[in-house]
């Protein structure tokens, strides 16, 4: 039977099951009516069927085609572990070190916006009492990605280095702050809060301030906001949440130039609530409804909610707790939470928790999964199974995975949430009789269950093939699978900053192929790459066809480029880890695996297309 003469509702059905692009476009080829339905509707199912964790939004120049292009080739890279790191010229900071001769370097806070419909990125970052902020446009769109620089000078607009370092940086839209229409909402360690607008020529000027809390007869130390801990903001509702240091407080954003924004509402957090120190503390929005996720040093008050609207906060009430977890992981270290790490989930991976699920890192080395609201399914926690006892200030939800960075190094780990996954890029490579290789690294998982069963039916039985093959059924298992960690740190250690920590990881978008690394000192681009092209040579390994950036140097206008304006691939040796789920004996020794390091004196020859991993890290034994 032709699939041609059925009716759009059962051909809907047949691409859902698709699992590789290859068949979507096949689909299209068979006729005139087959191919409008794929380019009308086929194309829309399969990115919804296969990246279900994603927010997908389409744009007039790129459609869902595209968008699946895109998707199918940053799952091929993410899964296979080609990502670049980058360090984001260093002019910038020898400028402020030299003229506010700090003693010590800035922790880079950093966000990232992605304008789908015209390609321009903007990357802003808070460097000591300074913002600085990077613009430019995807490669497809201007065949190269010139890069305009701006910067705003907190020396000359009155901020002291040090108390006034900015500690939180958001991007927001704002359609009357400067040509871009968006505007940097800059908090400062002080509790002073401003929204900046980029302006021609790369300067920045204040364009709306936030004003703190009118003075509380009862408190006196209120009236000032004294410190200022995090920002976070709603697009959708527009508001603006600051975790200062009494209270959480909340600010509509401004329609207009020149505004001073007072408080619309207040949540009190200091010692009526708690008995001890609750600070630092972090509130931080889940998903686009009223709902404030506030993490506290509290143990006692570890995780709380309240949902947030213009008129007020509801109380404040302690997030579910899942007894099967509790009784797993009982109290000790794992009672602290890094308040700072919060980070909710805007789409989990099928229904169920939308909007209420939030991962948080803690002090005895996990991270956690949880419904904030009702224990669920999807608690879950996880935890590097080599490195048990690193500390993670930064998270970064990314799909199906998550980004996880640390306290005591420039490590950048990559955790499977090991949901139900979607897709798989080993479907559209040939069967085959071998293992997936090289052999995956599992300090923890047996390896009896690599083999066990035969639950997975391949559908794409090779020539001669009468049987499921053993290397896609192999290739889809957890086993094969294993989390990676990225060591970074000794090629950013350079003078004033011997060890680098990373404190901040931002992405534009969730279809961006990049994201940000807001480091001691400096920040790091990551970027998805595929060295298929002939050479590991990052500078030249192919980029998202849509929505990758090019390596060239930055010429650009502005105010940065000078010397050091070059971009800096660096070292970024990896480390194959395991499943990365905390298991309570996870503290025993173990062996420790091979570290691949980047080579690039590798020859094309040598280099195996089914080999699990990007060939910048392929090695001889593979
Ligand atoms: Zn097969």
């Amino acid at each position: 039977m032709s699939l041609g003469v059925l009716v759009d509702e059962l051909l809907i059905l047949v691409v859902a099951h698709f699992d590789r692009a290859q068949e979507v476009a096949h689909l299209g080829q068979a006729c005139r009516r087959l191919h409008h339905f794929v380019e009308t509707e086929g194309w829309k199912i399969f990115a919804r069927a296969r990246f279900p964790a994603l927010t997908l939004t389409t744009t007039a120049t790129v459609g869902w085609a595209a968008l699946s292009e895109s998707l199918t080739w940053q799952s091929r890279c993410w899964d296979r572990r080609g990502l670049a790191f980058m360090r984001l010229p260093l002019a910038r900071f020898q400028a402020y070190q030299a003229s506010h001769r700090a003693s010590r370097p800035f922790h880079a806070v950093v966000d990232a916006h992605l304008r789908l419909d015209s390609g321009q990125e903007l990357v802003a970052w808070g460097a000591g009492g300074d913002v600085v902020a990077r613009s430019r446009q995807t490669a497809s769109r201007s065949g190269s990605s010139k890069a305009d620089w701006a910067r705003f000078d907190g020396t000359s607009a009155g901020y002291q280095a040090g108390p006034d370092d900015v500690v939180s940086l958001k991007i927001v839209e704002a359609p009357f702050a400067g040509a871009d229409g968006l505007g940097l909402v800059a908090g400062r360690a002080s509790g002073n809060i401003s929204m900046l607008s980029i302006l021609p020529g790369g300067n920045m000027k204040a364009v709306a301030t936030f004003a703190p809390l009118p003075r509380d007869e009862d408190r006196p130390a209120r009236g000032k906001q004294g410190k200022l801990y995090s920002l976070d903001v709603s697009a959708r509702n527009r508001l603006l949440v600051a975790s200062t240091a009494y209270d959480v407080v909340l600010y509509a954003l401004p329609q207009e130039k020149a505004a001073e924004m007072l408080p619309s509402a207040s949540l009190d957090m200091d010692n009526r609530h708690f008995q001890a120190d609750f600070r630092p503390h972090c509130a931080k929005w889940m998903g686009d409804g009223d709902l404030l996720a506030v993490a506290t040093a509290h143990p006692a008050r570890a995780i709380s909610f309240t949902r947030a609207t213009p008129s007020g906060f509801s109380a404040l009430m302690p997030a579910a707790k899942n007894a099967d977890l509790e009784a797993r992981f009982p109290s000790g270290g794992s009672r602290h939470v890094y308040a700072h790490s919060i980070q909710p989930l805007d789409k989990p991976s099928s229904t169920g928790g939308i909007g209420s699920l939030l991962l948080s890192a803690w002090r005895d080395g996990t991270i956690r999964l949880q419904d904030v609201r009702t224990s669920s399914d999807y608690d879950m926690v996880y935890q590097d199974n080599i490195n048990t006892l690193a500390r993670y200030g930064s998270l970064l939800p990314r799909g199906e995975s998550f980004v996880a960075a640390g306290l005591e190094d420039a490590t950048i780990k990559i955790f499977d949430f090991r949901w139900t996954k979607h897709y798989y890029h080993t479907e559209s490579l040939a069967c085959g009789h071998e293992e997936p290789f090289p052999r995956a690294y599992q300090p923890f998982l047996p390896r009896r269950d690599a083999r066990q069963g035969g639950d997975y039916p391949c559908a794409y039985y090779g020539e001669g093939l009468r049987a499921p093959c053993h290397w896609h059924k192999l290739s889809r298992r957890l086993y094969f699978r294993p989390n990676c960690s990225f060591y970074l740190t000794k090629s950013l250690t350079y003078p004033g900053a011997s060890s680098p920590n990373v404190w901040s990881l931002a992405k534009s978008a969730d279809v961006a192929p990049n994201f940000y690394i807001g480091i001691t000192g400096g920040v790091v681009e990551a970027s998805l790459r595929s060295a298929t092209d002939g050479s590991v040579d990052p500078a030249v390994a192919s980029v998202d066809p849509h929505f990758g950036f090019t390596n060239k140097p930055y010429p650009g206008k502005g105010l940065l480029p000078r010397s050091g304006s070059q971009v800096e691939f660096l070292d970024a040796p990896l480390l194959e880890t395991g499943d990365g789920l905390a298991a309570p004996d996870n503290h025993r020794n173990i062996r420790l695996p091979a570290l691949r390091q980047l080579d690039y004196t590798w020859t094309k020859d040598l280099w195996l297309p089914r080999n699990r991993l990007d060939q910048a890290y392929q090695m001889e034994i593979d």
